[in-house]
């Protein structure tokens, strides 16, 4: 009798194919917030509903000490480095905006396509300037490209290095059609269904809805009709869907981390991540997919608020204060300009200009550090081809170089002191930004939740480049082709 069962159960192992195929969720959802900090689980914790973002921290598996290992801290690095697993001194990807041949250059910028669903130019975007492959295309090559990847947000970065290359659409808004659009890089005409969600959500023309609770609102209608109309989950080939709230971020630099219009959004955050969830428990099922929260980064607090209660801080403002230092250094160095741009930290320099007189490039990045370090808040300012050799403390310079891109990241980095961030000076200034080193800039959530998650959390520390690893860990995918994460999935066991 024993015998005859075991043969039975052995025969039936064989026919029963859970014994013989991969296992994967049907959908992998990646939901991204901008300017999201860490804290913000916590902060506004009584006050999410139990199944919005709660749901998330209370029965997902919470990395509590993922850190972002670059510096600047911007969106389009984020976001890039989040699929990627990778750096911008890899990616290519080295801020939001950055200069390619000794041109100034936008992240997205593609001069080769146009827009699709409206006729102005913020539909001229594509991933062209990335170098590295992301989550949705390793998924691509993993099933033979027959996973479907999408990516939405407002914000067209968010939407497009999050999709990556081989990616089937990314949609974003166009703030001058009051809708979504994309670009020929993936189409020629939009699908019925976004023209459908657009009249849902159409605003006038010029509407700043970036900045706007309704922002939140209408990325996830887009995001719902995507699973909806494309079968996203539907079979059992792995799709990804990759979702950026922009809202959050515009609201922050506005209003500030604190207040009514910073709770305001985060509420309906929450709210539309409820409905969200119990939407995919309905259309994919419950622990058919796996979802993960994350953010590009955080931000500081307002530097009136934190100085208001003696905590140390202030608007660097250097986009002002720039100008007196180039003066000096006209003065000293005998050519103009030194300095040629200035962006998130970095300083670009006028090599041209340098090429022409008598000094060397040396001799010029040496005394515009020693110009930026007289800045009493500057505590650091480095020549990015020598960070390894400058006394500053070992997370730090290891940023640096992993932000550095030699093509595209300019001469000289800077380093504030803590609170201080590159914004107005003003007593009356209530915003923030962010792109710095220092915890509430660089200190995320990573949450993962539904297939194969259980609840748990942990404070070992991990990287915003562990978290494609992770995906592809449990996935059995080849990671991304420049990662240099490290996958966390063994936590999860
Ligand atoms: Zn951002
Ligand atoms: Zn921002």
């Amino acid at each position: 009798m024993k015998k005859i069962l075991l043969t039975l159960l052995m025969g039936l192992m064989l026919v029963t194919p859970s014994f013989s195929q991969i296992q994967r969720p049907k959908l992998i959802v990646g939901l991204v917030v901008d300017q999201m900090r860490w804290d913000y689980l916590y902060y506004y914790y009584n006050q999410y509903r139990s199944n919005g973002l709660r749901r998330l921290v209370d029965n997902g598996f919470s990395f509590e000490n993922t850190l972002i290992n670059y510096v600047p801290t911007v969106t389009a690095i984020g976001h890039s480095s989040i699929y990627t697993g990778s750096v911008p001194a890899l990616t290519g990807i080295a801020g939001n905006n950055f200069y390619m041949n000794g041109k100034p250059v936008y992240c997205c910028d593609d001069s080769t396509v146009t827009s699709v669903g409206s006729n102005s130019k913020e539909g001229m975007m594509s991933p062209r300037n990335l170098w590295a492959t992301g989550i949705g295309d390793v998924l691509k090559i993993a099933t033979d490209y027959r996973s479907k990847v999408i990516g939405i947000a407002l914000k067209d970065r968010a939407a497009i290095l999050p999709a990556g290359h081989a990616a089937d659409a990314a949609y974003w808004w166009d703030q001058s059609a009051g809708h979504f659009i994309t670009s020929t890089y993936y189409m020629k005409q939009l699908p019925e269904w976004v023209v459908r969600t657009n009249k849902l959500v159409q605003e006038k023309p010029g509407t700043n809805v970036k900045t706007s609770v309704p922002g939140v609102t209408k990325t996830f209608q887009l995001a719902e009709a995507a699973v909806e109309n494309e079968q996203l989950g539907q079979d059992s080939i792995t799709d990804l869907l990759a979702v950026s709230v922009s809202s959050t971020d515009a609201i922050g630099h506005t209003y500030g981390t604190r207040g009514k219009e910073n709770y305001d959004v985060f509420m309906e955050l929450d709210r539309q991540v409820a409905d969200f969830l119990d939407f995919l428990d309905k259309k994919v099922g419950k622990g058919n997919y796996l979802l993960f929260l994350s953010a590009d980064h955080g931000g500081a607090h307002n530097h009136n608020l934190m100085t208001e209660h003696k905590i140390p801080g202030g608007g660097l403002n250097l986009y002002k204060n720039l100008k007196p230092i180039e003066i000096e250094l006209e003065k000293e160095l005998g050519f103009a300009p030194v300095i040629k741009d200035e962006n998130a930290g970095r300083i670009y320099l006028n090599h041209e200009g340098i090429a022409k007189s008598s000094k060397t490039l040396a001799e010029v990045k040496k005394a515009v550090c020693k110009k930026l370090q007289e800045n009493e808040n500057i505590l650091y300012a480095v020549d990015y081809e020598n960070v390894l050799a400058t006394s500053i403390p070992q997370p730090i310079r290891e940023m640096i170089v992993n932000g550095y891109n030699k093509k595209r990241s300019g001469d000289i980095y800077y380093v504030p002191k803590a609170g201080w961030e590159n914004v107005d000076d003003a007593p009356t200034y209530k915003g923030t930004t962010h792109a710095e080193w220092n915890p509430y800039d660089a200190h995320i959530p990573f949450i993962l939740y539904g297939w194969n998650v259980k609840h748990g959390q942990t404070s070992a520390q991990a990287h915003i480049t562990d978290i494609a690893p992770t995906i592809c860990a449990m996935m059995h995918i080849q990671m991304p082709n420049s990662c240099v994460g490290t996958s966390l999935s063994d936590y999860l066991k």
